[in-house]
């Protein structure tokens, strides 16, 4: 159907070596997209490369660490001079710290920040003049049930994913004319990697997420795949600056 139709579009997904970005990488490329799977482990990227040319799509692999502005910078270029054009941006890298506010030191909560907001408003801006050349575009965020609710252990990925709502918000307005659309998907409680790390640290969390999550299960990567085709597609065209929770009921259950 036409509305999901992404044959000829060019998407980049950062941290799409792995759980969600694959996730929302393997919707795109069976909607037709080629994918530029941008992260920091090589071997992880090539064999994210192979599971999406196996479904049919191309897909190419290039080097980023968001917290470098000049990497950023470069990914988008090549990206775009390899593939002849870029469509679709989905900001998705980000890390986790888990450590109470007061034991923070400064250097800690940049990294988080660097990763998971400034990474993310440095590779929208590096994509804008793409996007407007190919006449539009798409901007994906990834935030997280931290971009709304607070938490005692997170207090930078809080604010950082909170900020990364506004910052949608912000983008979707100043880049409405030209036809971009930016919206954010706020995961709930997801089975990947970073959580996997969360499950060995905090005993009883895999409990409680199924007693917290109305869906009584945890999400998985395959979640994403049909909202991120929907927000990347044509059919959302009129849908911009919204924040979407893909999170089994987490975020309307008090
Ligand atoms: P993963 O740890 O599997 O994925 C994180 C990805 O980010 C990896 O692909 C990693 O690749 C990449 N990454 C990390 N740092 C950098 C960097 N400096 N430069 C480039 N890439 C980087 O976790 P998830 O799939 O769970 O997380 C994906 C997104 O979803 C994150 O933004 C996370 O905050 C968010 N989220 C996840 C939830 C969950 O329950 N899983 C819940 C809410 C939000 P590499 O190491 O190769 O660079």
């Amino acid at each position: 159907m036409e509305h999901f139709d992404l044959s000829g579009r060019v998407a980049i997904v950062t941290g799409g070596n792995g759980g969600i970005g694959l996730g929302m990488a393997r919707g795109l490329a069976r909607a037709g997209a080629a994918i530029v799977v941008a992260a920091r482990n090589a071997d992880k990227s090539a064999a994210a490369v192979k599971a999406l040319e196996a479904l049919g799509a191309k897909a190419i692999a290039v080097a980023v660490d968001v917290t470098r502005e000049a990497s950023c910078r470069r990914l988008v270029e090549e990206a775009a001079e390899r593939l002849g054009r870029l469509d679709i941006l989905v900001n998705n890298a980000g890390i986790a710290l888990r450590k109470p506010p007061q034991d923070y030191s400064v250097e800690e909560w940049h990294r988080v920040v660097d990763v998971n907001l400034t990474g993310a408003f440095v590779c929208a801006q590096a994509a804008y003049p793409h996007l407007v050349r190919a006449g539009g575009g798409k901007i994906i965020n990834i935030g997280s049930m931290l971009s709304i609710f607070g938490a005692p252990f997170a207090v930078a990925y809080a604010a950082s994913k909170g900020g990364l709502v506004q910052m949608t918000k912000a983008l979707a307005t100043a880049w409405a004319k030209d036809n971009i659309q930016v919206n954010a998907l706020l995961p709930g409680w997801i089975d990947t990697d970073l959580t996997a790390a969360a499950r060995e640290q905090v005993p009883g969390l895999n409990e409680t997420v199924l007693k917290r999550t109305p869906a009584a299960r945890w999400g998985r990567p395959a979640d994403f795949e049909a909202i991120a085709v929907f927000l990347a597609g044509p059919g959302s065209a009129f849908v911009t600056g919204t924040a979407i929770p893909v999170d089994g009921g987490f975020s309307v259950q008090i």
